[in-house]
Order: C-alpha cells, then structure tokens, then sequence
C-alpha cells in the first residue's frame, strides 16, 4: 500500500530488497543429496502403492464376507463366485508403472490381488501374487483391459457345479487349480484411488473410494459402508433413478446422478455434481432403506452392528453440514436414530433365534393405501 507515494522505478527498487531481504534463509541447513533424495522419492512412491494395496485387500475381505453371506437378501442379482480379485500394473497410473512392476512384481498381466477366505479359489489354493496363465484354456490378454477381460471371462464361464480350471504362475512354478464356484451377489467391488470421503453404488458395481477407507477406524465400519452400497445394488435403486432421471430429462447426467443416489455422501461431491434434479424424488426415502438393509447384510455376515450408528457421529463431526442439511440424503442426526433402532430390531431377531431378513411393507396394506389415495379429495 505504501508503494504508491513512490515512482515506478523507486517501487521496483524497494520490492527487490524487500524480497531479497525476506527470501535468504538465515540459518546454515544440511544440503540434500540428490541421489539420496532420489531414494526416497521412490521409497516413497513404494509406499503410496503399498498403502493402496493394503487398502484394497482390507475392502476385499470385508467385502467378499458380506457379498458370500448375503445371497438371500440378493435374490436374483446372485452368481458363481471363485472369490478371486485381479488386478494389473494398466489398473495404476501410468507415472507408478515402474515401482507396482518392480517392487510389487504386477505386470501388464492379470495377477491375483486377494483371495476370499473360504472362497472356491481358496479352497483351490489359488494365492494373491498367481499370475493368471490361462482360464479354461483360454489366454487372457496383456495390456490395457487384461483385468476387465479376465473377469468377463470368469463370469462367461461361471456356472453352478462345474469346476473352472485355470493354470497360473507362481514364482517359477506353473500350477494347475480347479475351482468349483461357490455362490455371491453378483457385484463387483472396486477401490478408486482417489483421496474424497465417499463411495457409491451403480447398479453393477460397488466404489470405495481411497479417502473413505482411512477414514474408517474398523473393519466394522468398513462393513457399515459396503453393506450400504450393496443394499442400494440389490434393491436396485439404481435402475428406479435412472427411470426418474430419464423422466427428468437428464441423461447426460446419469452416471452423476446415479453417484448422487447411491453415494454415502459425506462431502458434498457428488451432490453437486448430481444436482439431485428430476432423480431427488426418492432419494431420501432410497438412502433410508440402504441404511437399514444394509444393516441386515452387516449381521448375516456376523459383522458386530453394535456401533454402527455411531459411524454418522463420527461423520458429521467432519462434515457439521450433513448434521441439519436436509437433501438427498437424510442428515446425520436421523440417520443415527434410525440406526440404532434397526440395531435394536436386529438384536431382538438374534436373541429370538429369527432369520435376519428385512421386514417388507404388508401387501395388503399396501394396496388399502393407494385405494385410498385414488379417491379424490
Ligand atoms: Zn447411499
């Protein structure tokens, strides 16, 4: 402000000093070695990538317990499952090709990432690190999609009571394996490597995203998340909002929305991608019953629900807005509340020795409400 009341070069002369004066450091500090410092820029790389992986193969075993348990609560939306996750070094960035390849030996072939205990490839003896040679005589392809083609495979020939007979490598072994397939809810389960507190659901696929997964202090509220998810899958929210987003006009905006829909929603994200126009009519109403059959997936595979309404505690305490804003999403404080009186439902059914489904809405009832409603006012 003071450089007003000087002419131009004057002001240029006093800027230069100022800087000059506040820019050299004071004190004498170690030299960094550039050899070294190029160490621990790939120490630190190794890290990043190690931290994903651990992340994944957390959301795997979680995940694969609640999809093996869940089957009942999927009806229709189940299928043959080995219980095996792939993955490649195309599935990374290309900027971390050279460390998942030579630290973690992923190639631009499909590897195994984890293995589901008690799944068919466990029984099998199939271990994370097999490179997939061949799957019922077929050569799955390297390169970008290896992992996307290798899964289309397994689905292709997953068939109840037939055993899938895969070579892999192991070190310098070949090893024959046959996997007789067990049963799951038929979605996939896919870690986005992205740093933002959310997850959703497309219909097909169940997405964690990176930054969710070091939000969550257990394995529980791991569960808590994926079971969510699951629930809007097998309730098929998905495909009833995007007959409400066509109906709006939106389809340009559907994988959004349908974000939007299934999300957890805890920063706001995709809210404002999704806008919520046209598809917002049942939001509410969609996410409260994720919440409470999600609540039941939790319990049939012998996750502890006990705190699972305190998860939305903890979450509002880092986003106070979801406490009042009422959007397409229930706020914090119903959701808690709603929780623990599923909670309490799902404890009476335990202790009563009753099969953890989901209470359904009376048919009859039902229709005696919309007769009601055909009658004009
Ligand atoms: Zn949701």
């Amino acid at each position: 402000m003071q450089a007003i009341t000087f002419s131009r070069p004057a002001t240029f002369a006093l800027l230069l000093a100022v800087l000059a004066g506040c820019a050299t450091p004071q004190t004498r500090m170690p030299t960094v070695d550039s050899a070294a410092m190029q160490e621990e820029t790939r120490k630190q790389r190794e890290m990043v990538v190690e931290d994903y992986m651990n992340s994944y193969r957390r959301l795997q075993a979680v995940a694969s317990r609640i999809v093996m348990s869940g089957t009942e609560l999927c009806a229709e939306k189940v299928g043959p499952y080995y219980g095996l996750t792939a993955w490649s070094r195309e599935d990374f960035g290309k900027e971390w090709h050279d460390v998942v390849q030579s630290r973690f030996s992923v190639s631009d072939v499909a590897s195994i990432s984890s293995v589901a205990p008690g799944s068919a490839a466990d029984q099998a003896g199939v271990k994370a690190g097999d490179v997939v040679l061949s799957v019922n005589g077929w050569t799955p392809p390297a390169g970008k999609g290896a992992v996307d083609k290798l899964m289309e495979k397994l689905a292709q020939e997953g068939k109840f009571g037939m055993p899938l007979e895969m070579v892999v490598r192991r070190g310098a072994e070949e090893v024959k394996v046959s996997m007789m397939p067990g049963q799951a809810c038929d979605f996939r389960v896919r870690l986005s490597p992205d740093d933002v507190k959310n997850a959703y659901a497309d219909g097909q696929n169940i997405v964690i995203y990176k930054g969710m997964m070091d939000f969550f202090h257990t394995d529980e509220e791991v569960a808590l998340v994926v079971s969510h998810e699951l629930a809007h899958n097998a309730m098929k929210h998905i495909d009833a909002k995007k007959t409400n987003a066509m109906v709006g006009g939106l389809v340009g905006l559907l994988l959004d929305v349908a974000a939007a829909a299934g999300g957890v929603n805890t920063n706001g994200d995709f809210m404002r991608l999704g806008s919520n126009m046209g598809a917002g009519v049942y939001s509410v109403a969609f996410e409260q019953e994720a919440d409470y059959v999600g609540l039941y997936f939790m319990a049939n595979a012998g996750y502890k629900i006990d705190d699972a309404a305190s998860f939305w505690r903890r979450m509002a305490t880092t986003n106070s807005r979801a406490i009042t804003m009422k959007s397409s999403h229930p706020t914090t404080p119903e959701r808690f509340i709603a929780i623990e009186t599923t909670v309490e439902e799902i404890r009476q059914k335990i202790g009563s020795g009753q099969p953890l489904k989901p209470e359904l809405k009376h048919a009859s009832s039902e229709m005696a409400r919309e007769e009601v409603q055909a009658i004009p006012h």
